[in-house]
């Protein structure tokens, strides 16, 4: 397929938008190309003229998940011999950042479904397993990509308790009791994003047999159908930012789960979240597309060229442009760290690259929202009205250094100790 880039048009007749990270500067493929064209195609020609409704009345952004699934998108990371495209963890963050530019609440979303599929193939297929236990592993993943391709199933990634365990901690207190033919569920998450709109909740829990002390090496991920018996949805959703998330609490009593429904073997996860760590760096695409965003919003803001702004120009004042100057030089340093940091994402990567990890996913997180707070006070007491995307970037970007396990505070924590103790070394 040829690429399109600032020629193609979108249904408003817009240029579409230059791409974040260009094919020949990042050297990507063609095929890398077009699947993150096709991201951004959707984004700012479907998706940005419906985020403002979706975060005004905090409501999932259903509309777009359908088109999404037209788009191919739902199945961007299912394997091309399962009729997904096939896309890597590098390929999926740069089209999540592309989605994310456009409609915050559709990307973050879009990444837990999309980490269901990134978890169980290509991160799944660096781990070690036995001959049988691989086997059955293709089989079962086969089951839950069939839904996404065929009928379009939506998966969501609840893994908050509210206590230690998200951050990696602890074990999960939501348990996982075998039982015949599959497993008993109990517990609750909180801030369950797609809570009432996914079709399935991949749940992370603590397999428990009796007597037995609740380990994280038991850590299993259920995919829950969200119609099972037991499984409810509760508490409102009124949030700062992320409003189309809606992240409510989930509660499971006694849910039946057949085996079937392991989006990881036993120990796989727990092996994964050892020796895979940028699988908890893929929240970040989409506050690197509102980083984005804010820039480009600033731009256009100071050139006169906001549709449905009055065509006034501000880019002749030095300060403006001196702005301008700062945020695109802390633009470029996200963009490059963040760039190399999911370049290098792979198992068993060196402690450089881990550490490299966490200062890209700090960058991110802490980056976008200070852009859009110096894009608020660049463009002024105009930009911020409701009428206009800025304040609600503002707000999502606030969002992001929240998210466990690598929220802003957890990243600096990790930085420090793990830079100046190798493992297993004391002061004693
Ligand atoms: C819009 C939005 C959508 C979300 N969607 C999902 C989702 O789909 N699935 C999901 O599982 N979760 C989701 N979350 C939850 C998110 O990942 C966090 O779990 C949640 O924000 C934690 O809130 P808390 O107040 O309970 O944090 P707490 O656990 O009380 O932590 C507060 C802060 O203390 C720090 N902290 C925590 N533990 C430690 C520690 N051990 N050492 C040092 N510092 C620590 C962290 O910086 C943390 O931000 C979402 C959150 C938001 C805001």
């Amino acid at each position: 397929m040829t690429i399109q880039v600032q020629k193609t048009a979108t249904a408003a007749g817009q240029a579409l938008d230059a791409p974040m990270f260009d094919r020949g500067a990042y050297r990507l493929t063609a095929e890398q190309a077009d699947i993150i064209t096709r991201a951004r195609e959707i984004g700012q020609s479907v998706l940005a003229g419906r985020a403002a409704g979706y975060d005004r009345d905090a409501i999932f952004p259903t509309e777009n998940y359908k088109d999404l699934h037209r788009a191919g998108l739902l199945g961007i990371s299912v394997p091309k011999a399962q009729g997904g495209l096939g896309a890597g963890y590098q390929t999926y963050a740069l089209a999540a950042a592309e989605i994310g530019r456009y409609c915050g609440a559709t990307a973050l979303t879009w990444n837990m479904h999309v980490c269901s599929t990134l978890w169980s193939g290509p991160l799944a297929d660096d781990l070690d397993m036995d001959e049988e236990m691989r086997a059955a592993h293709e089989r079962r993943r086969a089951i839950h990509y069939k839904r996404i391709i065929d009928d379009g199933a939506i998966y969501s990634q609840p893994f908050s308790e509210g206590g230690a365990a998200a951050a990696g901690g602890v074990a999960f207190g939501t348990e996982a009791k075998p039982v015949k033919g599959g497993w008993l569920i109990n517990g609750k998450k909180i801030f369950a994003s797609l809570a009432g709109h996914a079709d399935y909740y991949g749940v992370l829990c603590t397999e428990v047999s009796e007597g037995e002390k609740a380990s994280r090496r038991n850590t299993l991920y259920l995919a829950v159908p969200a119609k099972t018996e037991g499984v409810s949805v509760v508490g409102d959703w009124d949030p700062l930012g992320m409003r189309g998330t809606v992240s409510r609490t989930l509660l499971f009593k006694d849910v039946f789960v057949e085996e079937d429904a392991a989006l990881m073997p036993r120990g796989v996860y727990f092996q994964a979240a050892m020796r895979w760590p940028h699988m908890f760096m893929t929240l970040s695409p989409t506050y690197m597309g509102l980083a984005q965003a804010a820039y480009d919003f600033t731009l256009k803001y100071l050139r006169g060229e906001v549709p449905g702004m009055p065509p006034v120009k501000r880019r002749m004042y030095p300060t403006k442009q001196i702005a301008v100057a700062q945020m695109q030089i802390k633009l470029e340093q996200i963009k490059g760290i963040w760039f190399q940091a999911v370049t290098e994402a792979r198992a068993n990567p060196s402690k450089e690259q881990v550490l490299r990890a966490y200062a890209a996913q700090y960058s991110v997180m802490e980056g976008a929202n200070e852009l859009a707070a110096l894009a608020i006070r660049t463009c002024g007491g105009q930009s911020m009205l409701k009428t206009l995307p800025l304040e609600r970037i503002y707000r999502d970007s606030r969002c992001g250094s929240l998210m466990l396990p690598w929220t802003a505070e957890l990243c600096l924590d990790r930085i420090g100790r793990e830079a100046l103790y190798e493992p297993g070394e004391t002061d004693d």
